[in-house]
């Protein structure tokens, strides 16, 4: 695994492929209040990217190319929240996508847990430690142990997808599930605007 570190945006001419796992921190879980830390990003190819976003930062060219380039397919664990995160930070709609954790909740209805830890662990034979997670992402120089963590959050999502793609495919949810990663960037808008729990216009 190789972290590779960027200020502001990611660097010209980086190519990610047909699909890039994305992953987010924050300083914390209300993506009207909480500003953007650091955006990863992987191909899948043992190579983590981390960009810092500085504080009243408001343009990521490179970054907002990617995120609404139509070619690009975005690789999320629950991305709902990242996908406002982004909206929130740069104005842009990111898609398409496609989310592991909707796809889990989709097709393992045999279990409530749908964690990025624990379906790694499950799925991909893998264990990444979650012990940064809550740690001060917004501190100007990340610690070993929080690249490390960041890092993580993205390597191993391109072969989660293909194993949730998998079960997907034999319980006939495929479709299903495309239609949701079709709305999620909606679903995520309708949160920033307020209709989050309890207004979701789902609810009763
Ligand atoms: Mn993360």
């Amino acid at each position: 695994m190789t972290i590779h570190l960027y200020q502001n945006d990611l660097p010209d001419g980086l190519s990610f492929g047909s699909i890039v796992a994305i992953d987010t921190e924050t300083m914390g879980l209300d993506p009207r209040r909480d500003r953007l830390c650091v955006v990863q990003l992987s191909a899948g190819d043992g190579h983590a990217h981390l960009v810092q976003i500085a504080r009243g930062q408001t343009r990521a060219p490179n970054l907002e190319r990617l995120l609404a380039d139509p070619a690009v397919l975005k690789l999320f664990h629950f991305g709902r929240f990242d996908i406002a995160m982004l909206q929130r930070a740069f104005g842009v709609r990111t898609a398409p996508v496609w989310c592991t954790k909707i796809a889990s909740r989709l097709v393992r209805t045999f279990t409530d847990r749908h964690g990025l830890k624990y379906l790694l662990q499950e799925l991909v034979g893998v264990d990444v430690s979650k012990a940064q997670q809550t740690s001060d992402w917004g501190s100007t120089t990340l610690t070993d142990a929080q690249r490390d963590y960041a890092a993580s959050d993205v390597l191993y999502l391109h072969k989660l997808k293909i194993e949730l793609e998998a079960i997907l495919r034999r319980e006939g949810r495929l479709d299903l599930a495309q239609r949701c990663f079709d709305f999620l960037p909606t679903r995520a808008e309708l949160d920033l605007l307020g209709w989050d729990e309890p207004n979701d216009i789902f609810h009763h």
